[in-house]
């Protein structure tokens, strides 16, 4: 995308449980048989830290295209459909809407990821290194430097997991410097440290008073939308490596 097209302004941040709205198309480029749209704005969440990015669709009308998914380049959300039926111009005014069981899914598991790190830490007595991650909708893996095995407090941590979706805790996003952020993390032992130099302005979710890490995907408002967590499986991945894989169901 051209210098001179205007970054996307990002709804997704400011509500991330917008499922509709409005946009113009700024850029559509045609690439290896698949058409790149760029929108003044969306709530299209692109791929980005272990989230996946959305699915849905965008109207013109009675014309709808498919976006099968979507990339941040630059500041602009590119969304990419494979085809477009119809005419569909730079200037155009669209309705999107996201997929939003799935995108609803990926909310409760990756604010269950969150949790998880906590639960682990608690019971481990570690601030957990998380060495691998994955995010969909059906569930969570994380692949954790632990030395051991995990498998006799599995219950424990499920417990501990579990008990704070009962405590409904809000769940808090907020911008602030990388300097004051490392401080702030710290407080909750985690850290800073995997955050690439250029990033100076940090977003930090925290679950409230009670862990905060550095994160730029979508959560829930509060922990207690998740009905419950369960973990589905742990095995070991050899090297002082633990994988776990567990799911949030909605409440
Ligand atoms: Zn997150």
């Amino acid at each position: 995308m051209s210098e001179e097209t205007p970054l996307t302004h990002l709804l997704y941040y400011k509500d991330a449980y917008l499922k509709e709205f409005d946009a113009k198309i700024l850029k559509i480029q045609n690439t290896n048989e698949e058409y790149h749209m760029v929108l003044d704005q969306t709530a299209f969440y692109p791929l980005g830290g272990g989230q996946p990015a959305d699915t849905g669709i965008i109207k013109k009308e009675k014309r709808e295209i498919k976006v099968s998914d979507a990339r941040m380049l630059n500041g602009r959300v590119i969304h990419i459909a494979k085809e477009v039926v119809g005419e569909i111009k730079e200037g155009d005014h669209v309705e999107g809407v996201i997929d939003w069981d799935r995108r609803y899914a990926l909310m409760l598991n990756h604010t269950a990821a969150h949790l998880m790190s906590e639960a682990l830490r608690k019971v481990t007595g570690l601030p957990m290194k998380i060495v691998g991650s994955g995010i969909d909708a059906e569930k969570v893996r994380l692949d954790l430097a632990y030395d051991g095995s995990l498998g006799p407090a599995l219950p424990q941590i499920e417990k501990i997991a579990n008990d704070i979706i009962r405590e409904n805790r809000a769940v808090i996003a907020k911008t602030m410097p990388r300097k004051i952020a490392q401080r702030y993390v710290e407080k909750f032992h985690e850290s800073l440290k995997t955050l690439p130099p250029r990033v100076q302005e940090v977003r930090i979710v925290e679950i409230k008073d009670l862990h905060a890490c550095a994160c730029g995907g979508t959560h829930l408002r509060n922990t207690g939308e998740i009905g419950a967590i369960k973990i589905l499986k742990r095995r070991s991945k050899g090297k002082g490596v633990e994988r776990i894989e567990f799911l949030a169901q909605k409440s």
